[in-house]
Formats: C-alpha cells, structure tokens, sequence
C-alpha cells in the first residue's frame, strides 16, 4: 500500500483550515500555507449561518466554538436610517464568534491533528496537489463601484434585536451581539469608482447624523485594536467549473454579505471538496478527475444560492429601497422567509 500523497493549501482562513482539519481527520498529510499570523481580527460580521453550521457539527468544531464562547442568536431586525421594520425570529439560530477567537481556534485544532501549519509564508505557485484558499481576489473596481468593509468590536450598545442590519443609501451595517457584553459593527459600503476611499472608518460605521444607527451607537465604545478594513471587494457571482484551479472559500466566489452566509460556503467548500482530495491523494483518482468532481459539487450546491444572493444585493442598493414600496418589502413576513431560505 502506498502512503498517502501530501496535499498543500494555500491560505489558512477559515476554508484552509477547515480543509485541513477536514483532511488530517482521514489521515491525509497536509500543509498549510499562511500569509499573516494568529489570532487577527478580521472585517467580517461575525454571524455564521446556514448548512455550514452542519459542517462544524460534523467535524466536532460546533461544540468547540461554544466553548470558546460562540452565543447564538435568534433574532434579526432591520432598520433604514430612519424607519424600523418588524422584528423577525431567524428560521435557523445563526452563531456568533469573534474571527479573533475563531481563526486562531481552527489553526490550534488544525496542529493539534498533526497539520503544518507555516505562518508568516506566502506562497504564489499552484499546480497538482495545491488548493487555493487564498480569499477574496482584489478587484479595485466592479460596475463602476468601489466595495470596501469595515468592522470594529464595541462595548455599550444596547440592541434590539441578536442582529440589528441597518441600511442606508451606499452601505448596510450589520450589529451583532458577542460574548462578554460586546457587539461586532461590520459594514459594506460602496463609493462611486471615481472617488478616494474615505479615511474615516469609526465615523462610517456609525451612520449618517439623525439616523437610527447614529443613535444606536451614540455610546458605543469602539476597541481601536480591533478595527479593520477591507477594500477591492468583487461580488459577482463566480463557478467552479471555469477555474482550472481547486479553489474554495472566497477565492472561488464570494456571497453578498447581507445573506451572512460568506463563512458558511467556506465551511462548505471545504467538506465538499475533502473527499475527492483525499481520493487523490490516496491515488484513487487523478488531480484533473478531482477538480472535475469538486467543481460539479461547488456549482450544485452554490449556484441557486448566489443567484438569489446577488438579486438581493442589488435590491438593497437599488433607488427602490428608498421609495415607499420598500416599506412593503420588509414589512412583508413572506418576502423574509423567501430570502432567507433561498440564500442559505
Ligand atoms: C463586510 C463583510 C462582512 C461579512 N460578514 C459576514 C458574516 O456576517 N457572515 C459570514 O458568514 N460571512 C461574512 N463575510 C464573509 C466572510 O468573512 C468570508 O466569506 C470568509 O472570511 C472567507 O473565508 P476564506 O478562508 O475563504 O478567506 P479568508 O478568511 O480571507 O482567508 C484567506 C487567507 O489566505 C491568506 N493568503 C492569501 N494569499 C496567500 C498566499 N499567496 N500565500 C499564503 N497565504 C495567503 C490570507 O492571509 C488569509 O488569511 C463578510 C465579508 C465582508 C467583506
């Protein structure tokens, strides 16, 4: 019997490590490469749901978050800048962890089952053997639109509702809660693509004056260290089945981060494309049979989701949310369910 044949992933976000992790469980030998370092903050909203929190079950990594103090939330509400919407029960509880916390958990579990894990390394050459898990990829401009996100930790902020999504002309700011009486204020926003991204970031997140996000955040006490920004966002919707590459996470597609469904398609990723690797590596299949394999799978599973991810996107910065048919939308208990189940 041969032994087995050592895989190497590139990037050790949350689809690397999760692959790894993934692939260490069936015994496969692999190497993580990581540009950056443990544990960072990262520009996220921090809220995990959909099929993805199956994943962490499978892998014994549900439990784990809860033990690094993961909370669950069941509730969501949307807000304009100046109008509220009903509060809505979430169809599925959602989990919230600190990336800080989360990332850092997956690399330890990652070298605990024997991975390596090479901080501090980039790596720039992919072929047989070689996944990519790289994150997004930059795209300075998309549609004549400049994407960029921000996100900070608070403490005194009182919410009225586990998620609070608040939307405005040229961004949507999503407030969940964390443990230890703190929120994470994460937003999108967008600038026309002739324009200087603006410096301003704690200002930004906090909405325009006399909006209800301005006020809900009027005491908040933002931790400096844990601001971070994001910029050269793409969200066009992207298939496995055009890369020549095996990619997963965000440097296959990225999702809208409205759905809050970004982490889970890198929990995903990574599950789906564990088994025919681990075929590779155990010579059963070849390199080209496992991409073919994984891209049907990715495509199968992710396609529906970001097409209605997208439908969703544009409609949030569409001149329709400021006309009153937009009251009509959010108001309706239908349109919610609809969404919610189509982009999970
Ligand atoms: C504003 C915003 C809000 C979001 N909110 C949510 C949310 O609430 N819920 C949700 O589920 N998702 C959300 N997301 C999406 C979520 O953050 C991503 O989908 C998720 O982080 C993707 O994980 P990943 O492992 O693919 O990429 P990343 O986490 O970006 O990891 C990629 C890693 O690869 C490393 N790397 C890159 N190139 C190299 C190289 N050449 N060599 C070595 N290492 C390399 C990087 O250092 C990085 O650590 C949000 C995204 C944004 C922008």
């Amino acid at each position: 019997m041969f032994a087995p044949k050592p895989i190497q992933i590139v990037g050790g976000g949350l689809a690397g490590l999760t692959m790894g992790i993934a692939l260490r469980r069936k015994e496969i030998p692999v190497t993580i490469f990581e540009a950056g370092n443990y544990p960072r903050h990262r520009v996220c909203g921090e809220f995990i749901n959909g099929r993805g929190l199956e994943v962490l079950k499978t892998l014994g990594l549900k439990q784990k978050f809860f033990d690094a103090n993961a909370i669950e939330a069941h509730s969501a509400i949307f807000f304009s800048e100046n109008s509220k919407f009903p509060l809505r029960q979430l169809p599925m509880p959602a989990l919230c962890l600190s990336r800080f916390t989360m990332d850092k958990l997956l690399a330890d579990e990652f070298q605990s089952l024997g991975g390596e894990l090479r901080i501090g390394e980039r790596k720039n050459n992919f072929g047989e053997g070689v996944i990519r898990a790289t994150g997004r990829k930059l795209q300075p401009v998309e549609n004549g639109w400049r994407w960029f996100g921000l996100k900070a930790h608070a403490k005194n902020v009182s919410l009225a509702a586990d998620l609070e999504m608040h939307i405005g002309r040229n961004f949507y700011v999503g407030i969940c809660k964390l443990s230890g009486g703190e929120v994470n204020v994460c937003g999108l926003f967008r600038r026309n693509g002739q324009n200087d991204l603006p410096k301003n970031g704690f200002d930004l997140l906090r909405g325009n004056a006399g909006s209800i996000l301005r006020e809900r955040l009027a005491n908040a006490e933002f931790d400096e260290n844990s601001f971070c920004s994001v910029a050269g966002l793409s969200l066009k919707p992207q298939r496995a089945s055009e890369k020549n590459e095996i990619c997963i996470g965000d440097a296959l597609t990225m999702i809208p981060p409205v759905t809050g469904n970004g982490m889970s398609l890198a929990f995903e990723s990574a599950q789906l494309a564990a088994k025919p690797i681990a075929a590779f590596s155990r010579n059963e299949i070849s390199w080209d049979e496992a991409r073919k394999q994984i891209a049907f799978a990715l495509d199968k599973n992710f396609s529906s989701r970001l097409r209605w991810a997208n439908r969703l996107q544009r409609l949030m910065f569409s001149p329709v949310m400021r006309m009153p048919f937009r009251k009509f939308l959010f108001q309706s208990e239908a349109f919610w369910k609809i969404m919610f189940a189509k982009t999970r």
